[in-house]
């Protein structure tokens, strides 16, 4: 289908659970019903599975393992992963759609997404047959070597902001190093996950190598972090459902990746490109409608050039656009009414602690009654201890602060209990590499700003954004446990 071509997509559909290859109904029959964010239609219904649901799917994960897909090559595993990413494009612009009607995000930023869907796809699918061990100097007489072999059944516990690129990089790695999945996609938006799963299923994808329960967190979620059939957990998502997850594995000593939220800082110096800068400050807080864990949400600008950067991007968010997702303005609907209180709760904290508003964006006129529509709002002056400098708000709200030393600023981007992402604006290399060193990050840019984005690179946080790394070739090895194998042969 050409790019950007309209197509009718089949609401109100009623979508069930994929497990042994089969699409059948929950257990007892229950369902959801999902909401268009941008109106507040009533959009699809999906199942909402209990835990006998999910003992299903982690059964067929199992039973893979000694089937087609146990038994098949690595070469054969990255063969399909690519005929899945061509999938993906040959329906790029049903998944844009569906991702723009199910989660909010404006059609460019939904199309990006299924862009990232199919690379990850590619680039596991060339990695699957890559992967290998060493053979050691041990003790005369002997060879020692090492292999790495799957985890055996993963569980992919997904948040709602960016599911096409979340399950792309965790399934991609988990299915190319050989292991079967149990996805379980977040209540608020689950669709394109959905159609993810045919296209895997017409890619030929082995019966039981990935299954998908919908449902609830409470139920679905949690029964699958406690589920002792699990090898491996990858979850993305809060903190406070992290906790719990890691806490359900811990159980039956079964390795979490932890994939949290931020508060991730851009640290602007006066010698920085602010003509090249500007634009990544504004994106990096308003993509998605700034529902992204490498969101920059705070702004940290060197003293001399304080007002004139304030100035700059205040004069941004008021051309900003916000409205229907299928309309592709600048920023969407947040994904939910309940979100939208909770940011507009933030934002009305902006009149306290000496901190201003000093830009906002507009929501278009024609924007449906409906729609969960925020104001983009930047929020100057903010002080560091302040909720809206230390919280997460996970809406399009940045907020700006001065600094008066490089000191100041490594303290001031360090100083919040996340280590996600930072950037670094500035055209001194000594500078430049001190305080990449000084930054207690998963991931930091310099001279540039990647919310969201490097298939290729390494991604996770430290403190409470998370432990354990995905994307990159090194998300293979966490999705892997090496096996030593020693030999006398005198
Ligand atoms: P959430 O923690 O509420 O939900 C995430 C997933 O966990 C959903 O599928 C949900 O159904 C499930 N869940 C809920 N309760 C559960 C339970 N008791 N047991 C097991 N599973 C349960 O998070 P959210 O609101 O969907 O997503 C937003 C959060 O995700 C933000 O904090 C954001 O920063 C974070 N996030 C992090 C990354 C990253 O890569 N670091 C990426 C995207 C989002």
């Amino acid at each position: 289908m050409k790019k950007g071509a309209s197509i009718v997509l089949n609401t109100k559909r009623v979508y069930n659970n994929y497990i042994a290859g089969r699409w059948t109904e929950a257990a007892d029959a229950q369902r959801l019903e999902i909401q268009d964010p941008s109106n507040g239609s009533h959009l699809a219904d999906i199942a909402r599975s209990s835990s006998e649901d999910v003992d299903r799917a982690v059964g067929a994960a199992r039973a893979s393992l000694s089937g087609e897909w146990g038994r098949m090559s690595a070469t054969d595993r990255g063969r399909i992963l690519h005929r899945i990413g061509e999938g993906v494009l040959r329906n790029a612009d049903l998944l844009a759609q569906l991702e723009a009607r199910d989660v909010g995000k404006p059609l460019k930023q939904a199309r990006a997404d299924v862009e990232a869907l199919a690379r990850y796809c590619e680039f596991y699918g060339a990695a699957a047959d890559k992967v290998h061990g060493d053979t050691i100097p041990y003790r005369s007489g002997f060879t020692a070597l090492t292999i790495y072999e799957p985890h055996g059944v993963t569980a992919h516990i997904v948040p709602w902001n960016y599911p096409m690129q979340i399950i792309g990089r965790s399934l991609g790695a988990a299915l190319a190093m050989g292991n079967a999945a149990v996805v379980k996609p977040a209540e608020e938006a689950c669709l394109t996950l959905l159609e993810f799963t045919r296209i895997a299923e017409e890619a030929g994808l082995p019966a039981g190598a990935l299954n998908l329960v919908t449902g609830t967190g409470e139920e679905a979620g949690a029964a699958l972090s406690a589920h002792p059939g699990i090898n491996h957990i990858s979850f993305t998502g809060s903190l406070a459902t992290g906790a719990l997850v890691q806490a359900a594995a811990a159980r039956h000593a079964v390795p979490v990746t932890l994939e949290l939220g931020g508060k991730s800082a851009q640290i602007v110096f006066a010698d920085a490109d602010l003509d090249r800068a500007l634009p990544f400050l504004v994106m990096a807080g308003i993509q998605n409608a700034g529902q992204t864990c490498s969101a920059s949400s705070r702004i940290l600008i060197e003293q001399p050039i304080y007002e004139e950067v304030v100035a700059r991007m205040a004069e941004a968010y008021q051309r900003l656009k916000v409205g229907p997702a299928l309309s592709d303005l600048d920023v969407g609907p947040v994904v939910s009414h309940r979100q939208k209180s909770i940011v507009d709760g933030y934002i009305a904290l902006a009149a306290s602690g000496g901190a201003e508003v000093a830009g906002q964006g507009v929501i278009v006129p024609d924007a449906p009654a409906g729609g969960a529509y925020v104001r983009p709002t930047l929020i100057r002056d903010v002080p560091a201890t302040h909720r809206l400098a230390q919280e997460e708000i996970f809406g399009p709200v940045q907020v700006t602060m001065p600094f008066a030393s490089e000191q100041e600023a490594i303290d001031l981007a360090n100083g919040t209990p996340f280590g996600l992402v930072c950037g670094i604006w500035s055209g001194d290399g000594g500078r430049q590499l001190r305080l990449a060193r000084a930054i207690q990050a998963g991931q930091v840019f310099i001279n540039n700003y990647g919310a969201g984005g490097g298939i290729e690179l390494p991604f996770g946080g430290v403190k409470r954004s998370g432990h354990g790394r995905e994307k990159g070739f090194e998300a293979l090895y966490g999705f892997a446990t090496t096996k030593t194998i020693s030999i006398y042969h005198g």
